[in-house]
């Protein structure tokens, strides 16, 4: 007998669980469409140049490897800040912000939930039905309550925008809003311009504060300004926001762990108290972040020629998702007879598509055409080539029907 008998096998993690299965298939036609990370045109992991580069720099001045502060390294604050709310926004001129390195998007999550715990003992969270799964797991583990409100729409594989303003509206007041910052995950569906400002309105009315996850910035369209867009409007408001970054996509960083927690604040003494409180979380959890995304971060957002290397990359990343996008459209409307409206696909930004696909049908998709994906019907586009377009067309079509 162990006395470790109590403890109940876990299930397997919903989308980290997918590449397991996908290991174990060895059938030449397996394609693994389930984790959200990018791939070349030959389904090879990537690393940017513009990483390698700074890397050999970085070893060649032979940098030390001593602790960080808690709050971390203090250049990559500085320009993950100015990249999410443009380096003249007053809220930075000001020092409004409180910013402290995360261990990536999660992370950071994390520590705001712990924040959250903390001194809003009374607020619960509010979160997109669907959200990204750890979204749950996050806020559980914080023990923060959450409750949903209406986001997608299944007979329009659209915004329900509807139902999304009448559940805020809702919610008591001074409830916290997740938003995902752009290409929401994992429905690729995002509000427009307009709603982003009605949602705005609603949420100064009803005195909630907004918590944006920003995952994406520069990966959904290409444009680091254009994927913040949502955060500035809010910002310029004078609200205060939570913002969570991540740089596992855009910067192709995902082991390195590294992101950060940004509180917005209505003064800076207000976003001094707030970053010495998330210190003191951060301290007994992990003690400190790690040093080596921070580097690449701040060398490459430091140096305008690095920077702009950056963005041609990112522009190359987000494009060839785009192509990919278009054939798998094009593809669907040649294949399909059944005269079923594939425009969706097209209207959805970002590396997923949410397919409308049910449980059953995805499982066909799995079992039937080696495509593994996640059973809430989401495909990660960034996974597939263009010369796999037509046979995943031909796996959604059966899957379908
Ligand atoms: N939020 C969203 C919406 C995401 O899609 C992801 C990555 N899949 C994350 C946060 C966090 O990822 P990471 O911890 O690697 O930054």
């Amino acid at each position: 007998a162990s006395r470790f008998d109590g403890i109940a096998m876990a299930p397997p993690d919903p989308i980290l669980g997918v590449s397991e299965a996908f290991k174990a298939d060895t059938s030449e036609l397996k394609l693994n469409l389930g984790v959200g990370a990018y791939r070349t045109e030959e389904l090879q992991p990537y690393v940017l140049n513009v990483v390698k580069k700074v890397e050999n720099l970085m070893l060649e001045r032979g940098e030390n490897k001593e602790y960080l502060p808690i709050e971390g390294l203090a250049a990559f604050n500085k320009v993950t800040a100015e990249l999410l709310f443009g380096a003249d926004n007053p809220v930075i001129k000001e020092q409004k912000v409180a910013t402290v390195q995360g261990l990536s998007g999660t992370g950071s999550l994390r520590l705001a939930a712990a924040l959250i715990e903390r001194y809003f003992p009374e607020a619960k969270v509010l979160i997109s039905s669907p959200t990204w799964g750890n979204h749950k797991n996050i806020f559980n583990d914080a023990r923060v309550p959450w409750s949903e409100y209406r986001y997608y729409d299944p007979k329009t594989v659209g915004l329900d925008f509807e139902g999304m303003i009448a559940d805020i509206k809702a919610a008591p007041e001074g409830s916290f809003v997740l938003l995902h910052g752009c290409a929401h995950n994992p429905t690729g569906i995002d509000p427009i311009p307009e709603q982003w400002e009605k949602i705005a309105d609603l949420i100064q009315e009803k005195n909630h504060i907004p918590f944006f996850d920003v995952a994406y910035q520069g990966f959904a369209s290409g444009s680091l300004d254009a994927d913040a867009a949502s955060v500035r409007l809010f910002a310029a408001r004078g609200m205060e926001l939570f913002v969570a970054q991540s740089y596992s996509k855009n910067l192709g960083l995902y082991s390195e762990r590294i992101g950060a927690m940004n509180v917005v604040c209505t003064s800076a003494g207000a976003a001094a108290r707030v970053k010495s409180q998330l210190k003191r979380i951060a301290r007994p959890m992990y003690s400190n972040p790690p040093i080596h995304g921070a580097r690449i971060v701040a060398n490459v957002v430091g140096d305008p020629a690095l920077f702009n290397e950056w963005k041609a990359e990112m522009e190359m990343m987000a494009g060839r998702i785009k192509n990919v996008r278009q054939k798998l459209y094009d593809s669907l409307c040649a294949k399909d007879k059944s005269g079923k409206d594939w425009s969706f696909i097209l209207e959805q930004i970002g590396m997923f598509s949410f397919t409308g696909l049910n449980q059953t049908q995805s499982e066909n998709m799995t079992n039937k055409w080696h495509v593994y994906m996640t059973k809430d019907g989401r495909i990660s586009l960034a996974g597939l080539s263009l010369a796999k377009c037509e046979y995943l067309a031909d796996a959604i079509i059966d899957s379908f029907h």
